[in-house]
């Protein structure tokens, strides 16, 4: 795969209110979470959730919904070493 369709995989389709992770999820079947920079679960109030991130509940990718790109994963995801190593080039 070329460099540049592997890094467009780690774009979310869709828009701001319906959208699909890149593993299939939505928000109608396991839904997403607010959550903070490491993909834990918060409220979503300003005091707890200063990203404006989401964690899909079925993969694990943390999507920042304004722009829907893959910001990271959360600790416990399902991702291949390949998709992880796309998201963290640097390791
Ligand atoms: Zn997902």
């Amino acid at each position: 795969m070329k460099l540049a369709d592997r890094i467009r995989r780690m774009k979310i389709e869709g828009t701001a209110d319906n959208w699909t992770c890149l593993c299939g999820n939505t928000g109608l079947a396991d839904g997403f979470y607010p959550c903070d920079s490491e993909g834990q679960m918060v409220e979503p109030t300003p005091e707890e959730w200063a990203t404006n991130w989401y964690v899909c509940n079925r993969c694990g990718r943390i999507i920042d919904r304004k722009t829907m790109e893959v910001k990271g994963v959360r600790f416990n995801n399902t991702l291949s070493t390949d998709e992880l190593v796309e998201l963290y080039p640097n390791g």
